[in-house]
């Protein structure tokens, strides 16, 4: 059988983090009654004229650099035809030949190998509206219904090389693409909320060649394992289409959930069917680069720098260093936390062990914890001390996720303080060893594990508010006193 290597590019539309549209002043606050943020401008009513956001050129300008594309100092808008009723202007501003960022990079990691993607391009458009079709799917509805709250809202749309060569690459980039746009904070990539969407360009050619084989565009995969999961289907067609001795019509297919596989949609369309010309209504962009280099300056430690710096500084395993710093709430509140409590890996096995658990049972967003970096410092402080033994201290921690109190007074309200005062506890280990006699006997003849039965009847009297370490070193040191 023929060994194919797979091609794959991809076109990513994220929204930006605007607070108005892109050439108009309505909101681009996300839900609302249909039909509410809209003004003449964005609903292309005769005679209205766009007005370029700054801000909107500001974060795509913000992104390319994080992508470490060149900022051309000249750029223009162009008309992109099309009738979709999505689209009230018949028309889509977007960037035809000119884009606002050219020539990138995108550096990450799978699986601990360094790889690293081309960017051909990111450039600014506008965002259509939304159709609500009645009924389960477009093929059987009776009509549908339009709401433009979305229409204008800011994109950039980024386009890779094809450089990836497996599903796992294409998520892998993805998941840091996501990441870097949400550290600079130009778009919050919420893909269930359609601000981040991925449209996947497939091709398989014959290990070895040069050339490209024909490629499939698939549409909309609106989460990294429906990334994953339809690339490995589309990879499977494909092979076993050549594999039949069939070949590969250039098209666009959409993934279609019920029967998971892909279908086709339509035969793919040319940029000369977009009929591109300059945009009328809006002057080109004369971008100065001193701004540029400004913007450059102003961008904060991005994600694989931050995980590498935070490995050498604290001593974290790859796999941590990730969960730590793929969102930069996270990062922060790691970085927040290790501020007043220097031990960086007990920092990390908690963010990433039961922080983290605590986090994703109940669905909040970092931002919205109440438990903060000082207060989880303090918890470690007293565990140290012995104030609390840690697995308490997982307790503790719960508590204090639920109602942010400090972890001082929920140790008091709980009675959760260790017993660690040395007298108290040599009473009580005293008495139990009087009470024993048979059992120190044999523990002295040399079975070394009845320790743990004194031990035991320690904790069961202090109910189990006692240090088990002092209790340990306690037990074994009178034990061996009452032998001589
Ligand atoms: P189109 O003219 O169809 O828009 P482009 O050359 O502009 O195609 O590329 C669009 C996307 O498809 C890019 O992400 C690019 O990397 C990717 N791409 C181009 N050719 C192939 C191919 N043969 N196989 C897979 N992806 C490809
Ligand atoms: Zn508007
Ligand atoms: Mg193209």
């Amino acid at each position: 059988m023929s060994e194919y290597e797979v091609v794959i590019g991809l076109e990513i539309h994220a929204e930006l983090l605007t607070k108005s549209k892109i050439f108009c002043g309505c909101t681009t606050e996300f839900g609302g009654e249909p039909n509410s943020h809209c003004c003449p401008i964005c609903l292309g009513l005769p005679g209205a004229l766009p007005v370029l956001n700054e801000k909107a050129v500001e974060y795509a300008i913000k992104a390319g650099l994080a992508l470490n594309c060149q900022i051309p100092g000249y750029s223009k808008f162009d008309r992109k035809n099309y009738f979709y009723p999505d689209l009230p202007k018949a028309y889509q501003i977007s960037q035809f030949d000119l884009p606002v960022c050219v020539q990138g990079r995108v550096d990450y990691e799978l699986e601990e190998m360094q790889q690293s993607t081309g960017i051909t391009r990111v450039h600014m458009e506008e965002e259509a509206g939304k159709s609500v079709h009645s009924g389960d799917n477009i093929l059987g509805s009776d009509f549908s219904l339009m709401d433009y709250n979305r229409t204008g809202i800011p994109l950039i749309e980024i386009v890779t090389e094809p450089d990836l060569r497996s599903a796992a690459e294409a998520k892998a980039f993805l998941e840091q693409l996501k990441s870097i746009l949400q550290y600079i904070k130009v778009s919050d990539c919420k893909m269930e909320e359609g601000s981040l969407r991925c449209d996947a360009n497939v091709s398989l050619r014959l290990k070895g060649t040069k050339e490209f084989g024909t490629k499939v565009e698939i549409k909309n995969l609106n989460s990294f394992r429906a990334v994953e999961r339809v690339l490995e289907y589309e990879i499977r067609r494909q092979r076993q289409v050549y594999e039949q001795g069939g070949s590969i019509v250039q098209e666009t297919r959409t993934w279609d959930d019920s029967r998971m596989i892909t279908v086709s949609m339509r035969s793919k369309e040319e940029s000369h069917d977009y009929r591109y010309f300059p945009e009328p209504d809006l002057v080109p962009l004369e971008i100065d680069l001193n701004w540029v280099r400004s913007l450059k300056e102003g961008l904060p430690e991005l994600p694989l720098a931050k995980k590498h710096r935070l490995m050498e500084q604290y001593d974290l395993s790859s796999m941590d260093a990730d969960q730590l710093t793929t969102d930069q709430e996270m990062a922060s509140y790691f970085e927040r936390t290790v501020a007043s409590y220097t031990n960086g890996k007990v920092v990390s096995n908690w963010l990433t062990g039961d922080f983290s658990r605590l986090l994703n049972t109940s669905g909040l967003e970092i931002s919205k914890v109440k438990v903060t970096p000082q207060q989880l410092a303090e918890l470690l402080r007293l565990i140290d001390e012995g104030i609390i033994s840690g697995k308490q201290g997982k307790d503790v921690l719960t508590e204090m996720f639920c109602s942010g109190t400090a972890p001082e007074q929920i140790i008091k309200d709980k009675g959760f303080e260790q017993i660690s005062d040395s007298k108290a506890l040599e009473q009580i280990s005293a008495d139990i060893i009087a009470a024993n006699p048979q059992i120190v006997q044999r523990y002295q003849d040399g079975e070394d594990r009845l320790l743990g039965f004194f031990v035991g009847q320690v904790m069961k009297e202090t109910k189990g508010k006692a240090n088990p370490g002092l209790v340990n070193a306690l037990l074994r040191e009178k034990l061996k006193a009452t032998d001589s």
